[in-house]
Parts: C-alpha cells; structure tokens; sequence
C-alpha cells in the first residue's frame, strides 16, 4: 500500500525536488497542480490561455478549474495506491474540496508535510531557479507577489491541517538530502495500515 500525501509550502520551499523523490522512493504518482497548468498553457487551447493569464501574473488559477483538474487526476489508476500532492491544495476551499473527495473514495490524508523556508532563502532560490530554467513567473516582481499570495491564501491552511492533526513540519532551508531525511521519518512514524 502506498501513502496519500500532501506537501505544503511557499514557493521555493522544494516542493517539487522532495515530491519527485518521494514519488520515486514510494512507487506513488507525484501530482503538481503547477505542472499540469504549464501543460495545459503549453498545449495552446483556450483553457490554457485562460489559465496563462494567471500563471504569468503569479495569480492563482481559480478554485473550481483546479478543484476538477484534481478530481480527474486522482481518479487515474496509478493514484489507486497513493499520491503526493504537489501545490495543492493552495486555499481552504481546495482542501475542503480534498477532503470531500477523500471522504467520497473512502481514503483520508495520511499526513501534509508542510516545509517551512524564510521569505529571504525563498527569495534567492527562486531568483536562482529562474536563471535556470527560464519560468516566465520566476521575474522578480512576481515572485514577490507569488509569496504574498502565498502567505494571504494559502498560509491559513497550517491551522487547517494542525486541526485534523494531519501537519508535520519540516525545515525546508536545510539541503535537498536532510530535507528528504526528515520526511521520510516522518512517513517511517505514519502508522503502519497507512504505509
Ligand atoms: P510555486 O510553488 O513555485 O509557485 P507551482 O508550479 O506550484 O510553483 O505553481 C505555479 C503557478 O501555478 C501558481 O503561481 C499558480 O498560478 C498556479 N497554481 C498551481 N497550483 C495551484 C492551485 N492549487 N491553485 C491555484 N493555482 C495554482
């Protein structure tokens, strides 16, 4: 059996690195809200322009659209035995549509790791990251706004899970290995029916 996971954090805080790994460590499908849209701008039809339009201003692409993308993707057969969610949920509305669903295919989170990064670490590893590989929403200015947006949005769902218990945090600054270290003994104290 696999895991269901989320990974939360704000932009730059290794998401992406950890759930690649996490995916691969784990046999589970690893599932970026943030890539599925770059596929569907990429792809050129009239949903992915609608959707260019949010991803270039580092605004979030509305609740409902991201809410269906997911509930197709987690209906595919490679997420029957787990998943880790990369980028959502992104607002409380998406987590309690997360839970509703989970609810619905009778299988609730087992943990959301939340990797924790200060806005200055953020700052430099996006501008980084934007050398590298070019992403039209790594600019200076919308990467300011992405963490505010970050921080507005996205930020209350830590209360949300420390509600429900499902929160494990983790210090995202440290190097990719130490941060991978950490969740893994965070899944390695899961119970043992959730692994
Ligand atoms: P990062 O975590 O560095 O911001 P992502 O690839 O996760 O990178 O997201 C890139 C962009 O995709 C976001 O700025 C937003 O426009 C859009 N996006 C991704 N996930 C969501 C989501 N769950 N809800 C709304 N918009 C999203």
């Amino acid at each position: 059996m696999g895991v269901d996971l989320v990974l939360l954090g704000p932009p730059g805080s290794g998401k992406g690195t950890q759930a690649a790994r996490l995916s691969a460590a784990l046999s589970i499908p690893h599932i970026a809200t943030g890539d599925i849209f770059r596929a569907l701008v990429e792809a050129g039809t009239p949903l992915g322009q609608r959707v260019k339009a949010f991803l270039e201003r580092g605004e979030l692409v509305p609740d409902d659209l991201v809410i269906d993308v997911i509930r197709h993707r987690l209906g595919q057969a490679d997420a029957t035995h787990g998943f880790v969610l990369d980028g959502f949920p992104r607002t409380v509305p998406q987590a309690e549509a997360l839970d509703r669903l989970l609810v619905e295919l009778g299988r609730p989170l087992d943990a959301v790791v939340y990797l924790q990064a200060d806005r200055q670490s953020l700052i430099e590893r996006l501008g980084q990251r934007a050398e590298v590989e070019g992403r039209s929403d790594d600019r200076p200015d919308v990467i300011l706004h992405r963490i505010d947006v970050f921080l507005e949005q996205t930020a209350p769902l830590i209360d949300y899970y420390r509600r429900n218990s499902k929160l494990r945090l983790v210090d995202g600054t440290r190097l990719p290995d130490a941060v991978a270290a950490s969740i893994r003994e965070v899944i390695d104290s899961l119970p043992r029916d959730a692994v």
